[in-house]
């Protein structure tokens, strides 16, 4: 098959390498439909994170089921199905207390992560394995679209995520920092919980005409002061909720400045490095709440697709760049330099 290869810092290539098959009892393989690029894909193409194996990369796809192993329940072949980015399996002591992004089976999984992950071969490809697959694949809810599916992959689970763990609630102001797929899938499910209004800071003109169609008042970090923008807004207290979906030290620091005393942060940017500095006496005089992490995306999948059915949640207005899999390292060439006003870039098998 042909799939996407990750060789080092900058470079990815489409190469042909084995077809994938069922390796153990509880696998599934998937055909490839849909796949996408991610934030996170461009952590290791920046070289921030070593992900060691070449095998393919990529953690969010759609596809149908191609075949069982004996012991899958649940899905069958034919069936359109979406897994999450992380691998779980179902049945860990994390698994059962809605922890899966915390399995311990496997050892904190993700799809095509390198061996830091877990090993877990990834999706941008035409198959992947899908390990204890009965528990990871869910099918396609009548008349959902491989394009919105997708969403729920990954960034839509961890938009909503951010928002939950802000603790939003109707009235307040919410600051977001970081307009890129993640951060417009936390501001569309930030909108669920009622905020009188999200100020949402970037420094890409273009993601900030997205957010202020998605009814964010956009805040240009570039050309202005965000922390004293947001300042100004709220009456000198600061942001009720200060959401960040970047992954990088600056914004941690703004989101724990722009939160008003008693507020809270809620972090989904990816922090690989071991220690950050961090306004921790700030933080501890204002009683800030900080709460981060991996999402838990396999527990939101069932909840978010009523949403997306009913129309509630539209990710699918992020899509910009629809390439063919062969495309792939000019697809990561336009995401990770922002060329063609890219949000998400889709890659079809
Ligand atoms: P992206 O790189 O396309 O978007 C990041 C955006 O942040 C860009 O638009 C950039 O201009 C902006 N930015 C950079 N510095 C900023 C600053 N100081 N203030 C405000 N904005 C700033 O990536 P993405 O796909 O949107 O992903 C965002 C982050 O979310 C990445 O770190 C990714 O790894 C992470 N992520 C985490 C999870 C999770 O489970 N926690 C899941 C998916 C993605
Ligand atoms: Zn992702």
């Amino acid at each position: 098959m042909k799939a996407v290869i990750f060789h080092g810092k900058g470079d990815v290539r489409v190469e042909t390498v084995p077809d994938p098959g069922i390796e153990h009892p509880t696998d599934a393989v998937v055909r490839i439909t849909t796949s996408a690029i991610c934030g996170s894909d461009l952590h290791p193409y920046h070289g921030r994170i070593g992900v060691g194996d070449v095998f393919p990369i990529g953690h969010e796809f759609v596809g149908v089921v191609e075949a069982v192993g004996p012991e899958v329940r649940g899905v069958r072949p034919g069936d359109r199905v979406v897994a999450p980015f992380s691998v779980s399996c179902g049945a860990c002591w994390y698994c059962r207390n809605r922890l899966p992004s915390q399995c311990a089976t496997t050892g904190r999984g993700v799809f095509g992560m390198g061996k830091r992950r877990g090993s877990f071969p990834g999706g941008q490809a035409e198959f992947v394995r899908v390990p204890f697959a009965g528990h990871m694949l869910e099918p396609f809810a009548l008349g959902l679209t491989d394009e919105q599916m997708i969403f729920l992959a990954d960034i839509l689970p961890t938009g909503y995520f951010c928002a939950e763990n802000g603790g939003i609630r109707p009235g307040d102001t919410v600051a977001l920092f970081g307009c890129g797929p993640v951060g417009l899938c936390a501001l569309m499910a930030a909108q669920l919980f009622g905020p009188a209004e999200v100020l949402a800071v970037d420094r890409v003109p273009y993601r900030l005409d997205a957010a202020r169609a998605l009814g964010a008042v956009p805040l240009d970090a570039g050309q202005t002061d965000a922390i004293a923008a947001i300042q100004h807004r709220t009456g000198g207290r600061g942001a009720d909720v200060a959401l960040e979906a970047v992954g990088h030290e600056s914004a941690l620091t703004l989101a724990l400045q722009a939160a008003r005393p008693g507020g809270t942060v809620s972090a989904v940017g990816v922090y690989a490095e071991e220690a950050y500095a961090f306004p921790i006496g700030q933080s501890f005089v204002k009683g800030v709440t900080f709460r981060m992490g991996t999402c838990p995306a396999r527990n939101y999948i069932r909840q978010l697709m009523p949403l997306l059915a009913a129309g509630r949640l539209d990710p699918t207005r992020l899509i910009t760049h629809r390439l063919p899999l062969a495309a792939a390292p000019e697809g990561y060439q336009i995401f990770d330099r922002k060329e063609e006003n890219a949000i998400k870039v889709l890659l079809k098998p």
